[in-house]
């Protein structure tokens, strides 16, 4: 496969269908351990990004994160904005100016984005947050780049990222609205760790089918 700024595009706009489609399992999560706004924050952010991207033309899979980045910093309120705003903030930055990704350039992007969700939010993984999807991501997606496509980087970035969030359930959150609830945010699994791992599926998904 390819991935220019189109086939980044429109990865984006599945990923925007994805969050819309899990938007009530999001809020649910959300409502077990926080205030019951994830859900409808990714979405409005989301949708949001949609209405940008109708708009505008990315000339690099970079312009095209940064669409994303940018759009959900300034239209979701919550934690959460600023936080995946980060991510795909620091993922446009590693991408640089680059017009076709390769494995080790995707799998980097994944790694930078990690990196920058940890350091803005102060969190490590262990806390019950994003990181707990993200840094096993990380990891995964830069053993896979060693021999794999871009595919296999996001495939593996998924199926670690779906283990990490799903790993949080036991977990009592240090970071976040849900630290508030201290041993009761136990037995949930953390809604930005999910909402993480649908994006990275979905990416996967549209790099298996591009
Ligand atoms: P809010 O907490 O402001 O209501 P959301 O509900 O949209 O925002 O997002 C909550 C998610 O944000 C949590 O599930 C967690 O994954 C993530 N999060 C919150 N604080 C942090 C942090 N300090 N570091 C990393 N992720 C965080
Ligand atoms: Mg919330």
């Amino acid at each position: 496969m390819t991935c220019d700024a189109q086939t980044t595009v429109q990865a984006v706009r599945s990923a925007a269908e994805v969050i819309q489609e899990h938007r009530e399992e999001l809020t649910d999560l959300d409502r077990a351990i926080g205030d019951s706004d994830h859900g409808e924050n990714m979405s409005r952010g989301f949708s949001a990004v949609i209405d940008v991207l109708d708009a505008t033309d990315p000339a690099t899979p970079a312009a095209a994160l940064k669409v994303v980045a940018t759009t959900l910093i300034s239209k979701v309120g919550g934690a959460s904005g600023p936080l995946f705003g980060t991510a795909f903030l620091r993922a446009a930055t590693s991408l640089g100016d680059a017009e076709q990704l390769d494995a080790a350039a995707v799998a980097d992007a994944i790694a930078a984005a990690a990196d920058g969700v940890a350091a803005r939010g102060k969190s490590a993984p262990g806390d019950k947050t994003v990181v707990d999807a993200l840094a096993p991501a990380a990891q995964a997606a830069t053993s896979a780049a060693i021999t794999g496509t871009i595919a296999d980087v996001l495939e593996a970035a998924a199926a670690a990222a779906e283990q990490g969030a799903a790993e949080t359930e036991p977990l009592v959150a240090r970071k976040g609205r849900a630290s508030y609830l201290g041993e009761r945010s136990a037995g949930h699994v953390d809604p930005g760790a999910r909402s993480a791992a649908y994006l990275l599926r979905s990416f996967a998904e549209s790099a298996s089918s591009g």
